[in-house]
């Protein structure tokens, strides 16, 4: 059975302090929820947010990592610096990372390896932009963005990626896949994922929604059965909307 997953990308917003004490209000209300919950604050914000988290059931994600483990990589962060902080999840390939700082499948690919082999999870997010929506493309850009993310991750890794399906025309502009459609791209990656590995291991993964989610159109997706869990930006940040969205309940 696939527990629902909701995580929360801050993306740069919040100083420490202020991701400190916004942490220890989710804490109150999230600690012990039925769903796996995810909170992901800027890197300057990891330490201060770790502690905030300790000894709860909610995970801490990075937004990004490097490549490579260390070296001459001026303003990167690395996977040690992740782990030593408590990270145990890190989102990998966002469209932000893809469409404005010019991220490849390889590089994203790279990365996955790379958190996978220290042991962190891996959210890897995918979705086609409007003009290759309006393209009729969809199919085809999920699945390159698939098979190129996780091309050399073992069916034994796998259970530790998590895919998250984010149309870029809906992310950050209100504007949400309904229910059925974003559910008809879930289930292409999901049959993807079973060409890749086995229908086994496709059936167990969760595969997340994200593009504008918030408390009123949660049920209606998770509603859907190829749809598991949310990675929520702007509603994360406050915590009547996060809240809800985080304890949503099956329909
Ligand atoms: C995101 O950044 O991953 C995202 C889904 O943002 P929003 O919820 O604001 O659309």
């Amino acid at each position: 059975m696939r527990i629902p997953y909701i995580a929360g990308n801050w993306k740069m917003h919040k100083t420490a302090s202020e991701a400190a004490a916004f942490a220890r209000e989710l804490r109150g209300q999230l600690d012990g929820a039925p769903h796996t919950v995810m909170l992901a604050p800027p890197f300057t914000a990891l330490a201060a947010v770790s502690d905030v988290l300790k000894d709860s059931s909610i995970l801490l994600g990075a937004q990004n990592m490097a490549a490579e483990e260390s070296g001459a990589h001026t303003g990167e962060v690395s996977v040690l610096m992740l782990k030593e902080l408590g990270v145990s999840v890190v989102i990998l390939g966002h469209s932000e990372r893809r469409h404005s700082y010019g991220e490849t499948d390889t590089l994203i690919n790279a990365k996955v390896k790379l958190a996978l082999a220290h042991g962190l999870s891996a959210i890897l997010c995918i979705g086609e932009t409007l003009d290759e929506r309006e393209a009729d493309r969809v199919t085809e850009v999920v699945e390159r963005q698939l098979e190129k993310g996780l091309a050399g991750v073992s069916q034994d890794a796998l259970s530790r990626v998590v895919i998250a399906y984010e149309p870029v025309w809906a992310i950050g502009t209100g504007k949400t896949a309904t229910p059925d459609d974003a559910d008809s791209v879930h289930r292409v990656i999901r049959n993807k994922l079973a060409d890749l590995y086995s229908k086994s291991a496709a059936d167990a993964m969760v595969i997340q929604y994200g593009g504008s989610v918030k408390p009123d159109n949660v049920v209606g997706l998770m509603a859907k059965p190829n749809i598991d869990g949310a990675l929520v930006g702007g509603a994360s940040l406050k915590t009547e909307l996060f809240v809800p969205i985080a304890r949503f309940d099956r329909a």
